[in-house]
C-alpha cells in the first residue's frame, strides 16, 4: 500500500471519539502484582534514571484533529491485524478478539491460562517461529500473550485502589491501551525462563535472533531502542507484536516503528 492510502486506512480506523484522560500512563502491567518500584510495560524493574518522556498532546497526522489535551481516540477496527494500539490509541471497551486459539508452544509455566492465548494467524506464526528458532538451537518460551479487557480493567482498579491513580498509571496500563488485550502480542524469553520480561533479556542470544528473525514470521519488536519518545515504552526486547508478514519484513527493514508508519508520530517530535 502506498503511504498516503495507508494513512488514510488509518483515519478511517480511528473514530474522533476523546476522552478525557489526564496524563498518559507510563507502563503497562503484569498480571501478578509488580514490585513496589517502577515497572516497564511487563513487569521489569526499570533500569534507574531513564527519562521516559510523555507523548504529547494528540497526534498530528491521524485525522483525530479533535483530540486535544491528553485525549484517547478509541479505535474503530480492533480487529485488523495491524491496528495501532498505545497510549492514545485504545480499544473500545467491549472488544474481545473472537479467534482466539492456544498456541503449541513452549511457555514458561504449564498451567492452560488465558495468557497463553493468541489470535489464530498470530499463533501459527508464532508456532513457525519457535520450530525456526530451536532448528537452530534457540529454544524460546511464552511468558504472557494474551490478557483480556477485564482482566486489565480489573489489575488496574486494584492499583489504583492500593496506591491512588496516579501512581497506579505509572506502572499500569489504562484498561484498553495495552497491546496484550488485542491477542496479537506475546512476550518471549529463553526456555529457562531468566530474565522474563526483564531488561536482561536484552543482548541474549534469544533476544538477539528474534532481533534478526522475528519479522520472518510477522512478528516486530513494538518498542524499539532509541524510539522510547515514539512509542511511549522503553526498549522491550521481549514484547513481540504480529503484525503479517509484509507489514513486519517492511518495518523491520525500515527500523519504524508502528507509530512512524503510520505517521501518528507525537506532535512534540
Ligand atoms: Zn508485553
Amino acid at each position: 500500500m502506498k503511504k498516503r492510502s495507508r494513512l488514510l486506512f488509518f483515519v478511517m480506523v480511528c473514530t474522533v471519539m476523546v476522552i478525557g484522560y489526564n496524563a498518559f500512563i507510563k507502563t503497562e502491567e503484569t498480571t501478578t502484582l509488580p514490585p513496589k518500584q517502577s515497572v516497564v510495560e511487563d513487569g521489569a524493574a526499570q533500569s534507574g534514571g531513564e527519562v521516559q518522556p510523555e507523548i504529547g498532546s494528540g497526534t498530528a497526522e491521524t485525522g483525530q484533529a479533535e483530540k486535544t489535551g491528553d485525549g484517547l481516540a478509541v479505535i474503530a477496527q480492533p480487529e485488523s491485524m495491524t491496528v495501532l494500539v498505545n497510549k492514545q490509541n485504545m480499544l473500545p471497551e467491549n472488544y474481545n478478539p473472537t479467534d482466539l486459539v492456544y498456541p503449541d508452544v513452549r511457555f514458561i509455566f504449564s498451567e492452560k491460562l488465558d495468557k497463553r492465548k493468541l489470535r489464530k494467524e498470530a499463533a501459527g506464526g508464532l508456532e513457525k517461529m519457535f520450530a525456526a528458532a530451536e532448528d537452530e538451537g534457540i529454544l524460546l518460551a511464552g511468558v504472557s500473550a494474551y490478557r483480556s479487557h477485564s482482566t486489565q480493567k480489573t489489575l488496574f482498579e486494584r492499583y489504583v485502589k492500593r496506591d491512588g491513580l496516579e501512581k497506579a498509571r505509572t506502572y499500569s496500563a489504562f484498561p484498553g491501551t495495552s497491546e496484550h488485550e488485542t491477542g496479537l502480542a506475546v512476550d518471549v524469553s529463553g526456555s529457562d525462563g531468566k530474565c522474563a520480561a526483564a531488561d536482561c533479556f536484552a543482548d541474549t542470544e534469544e533476544a538477539l535472533w528474534l532481533e534478526r528473525h522475528a519479522h520472518e514470521y510477522g512478528f516486530i519488536i513494538r518498542y524499539l531502542e532509541g524510539k522510547e519518545a515514539i512509542t511511549g515504552y522503553q526498549y522491550e526486547p521481549w514484547h513481540l507484536r504480529y503484525v503479517g508478514t509484509e507489514l513486519a519484513a517492511e518495518l523491520a527493514a525500515s527500523g519504524e516503528t508502528l507509530e512512524e508508519y503510520y505517521d501518528a508520530v507525537p506532535v512534540t517530535n
